[in-house]
């Protein structure tokens, strides 16, 4: 025994044990586009959308139905229960252990959270994915979920609005993921038989078999700027056609050149984008375009009646102009 063994070694072996620092990295966040750093309290002010470059990050799943539903509150919909693993899969590592580890990281179930609550006063159903639980990947609990937005949409007879960021089918479920392409597709159109609105707001990235299921057959495709959409990846497509891809492809503003999404909306406008939408559509049905559920046309009658101003003629009617040429 001496000085040093007694003294000195355990004071080392303290400052060793003590962390490194006590600042939690988190606070700064790098753009991953322009590199930038920003404060992340004014990156969740900014809805994840740089302040240098407006690109637009990942979000996270509640922070989205927040940003979305009115004062930034909705109800939480109880998702039906799935068989787990029904394939006993493995490949570096069990599925059941993955998704154990998605579950503990994210603190969800499976990849949807589907809420339900009032967006410019008008009720909605929305169903958004959690890109950091599996990429997103669609299993049965995915499909299960979007079913039950969809019932709960034609319950409730809201409009449905899905949010997906997705990697596609869950692999790890093989032909039972495969299947809830099909099982959405129909939940979706159940939706639209019934005159009720569905819109798809596309966010980085939709591919696979979620773009060739539920997510492109919205009534109104919206994407976010900058947004992946598309079936396979481009380097999959380069190597098949053996052909260089044009500049922007599969990127939200490409598809909207071409047909594949109806408009692109920036992220602070898109709330105020949707709500406009959705009376739009639900204006419509009241005229009697679409077959609207009764009680939907009842609240609309109301809201009419409640906000019933008489027409000023100085004011010329408001009405779209493709053109841009209005005649009055
Ligand atoms: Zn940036």
């Amino acid at each position: 025994m001496n000085w040093l063994t007694n003294f000195v070694r355990p004071k080392i072996q303290r400052l060793r044990e003590t962390p490194a620092k006590e600042v939690p990295d988190n606070l700064w966040h790098q753009c991953p586009k322009c590199s930038e750093m920003i404060f992340h309290r004014e990156l969740e002010k900014n809805l994840r959308v740089c302040t240098h470059c407006s690109h637009h990050m990942r979000m996270p799943v509640r922070d989205r139905l927040r940003m979305l539903f009115d004062e930034g509150k909705w109800s939480e919909v109880d998702l039906p229960q799935v068989a787990v693993d029904p394939l006993k899969f493995k490949d570096r590592k069990k599925y059941a252990d993955r998704l154990k580890e998605a579950q503990a990281k994210t603190g969800l179930k499976d990849a949807v959270v589907v809420g339900h609550g009032a967006m410019g006063g008008m009720s909605v159903v929305v169903a958004a994915f959690e890109f950091d639980f599996m990429g997103g990947s669609m299993g049965a609990a995915v499909g299960e979920a979007i079913i039950a937005a969809a019932d709960l949409a034609m319950l409730q007879e809201a409009p449905l609005i899905i949010v997906p960021s997705s990697g596609g089918a869950r692999m790890q479920e093989g032909i039972l993921s495969l299947m809830q392409m099909a099982r959405t597709t129909v939940a979706v159109d159940k939706v639209r038989e019934k005159g009720l609105p569905y819109i798809t707001v596309l966010t980085d990235p939709t591919t696979g078999g979620v773009t060739a299921s539920f997510a492109m057959l919205g009534d109104v495709a919206i994407a976010e700027p900058g947004a992946i959409i598309g079936f396979a990846g481009a380097r999959v497509i380069e190597q098949t056609i053996r052909e260089k891809l044009p500049e922007g492809f599969q990127r939200s503003e490409y598809l909207m050149q071409h047909g594949m999404v109806d408009m692109v909306v920036p992220r602070p406008e898109l709330r105020a984008k949707l709500i406009q939408l959705i009376s739009l559509l639900l204006q419509t049905n009241v005229e009697g375009v679409v077959n609207l559920a009764p009680a939907q046309r009842r609240k609309m009658r109301e809201r009419e009646s409640s906000s019933l101003v008489p027409p000023d003629p100085t004011v010329p009617d408001m009405h779209y102009d493709p053109d841009g040429a209005s005649a009055s």
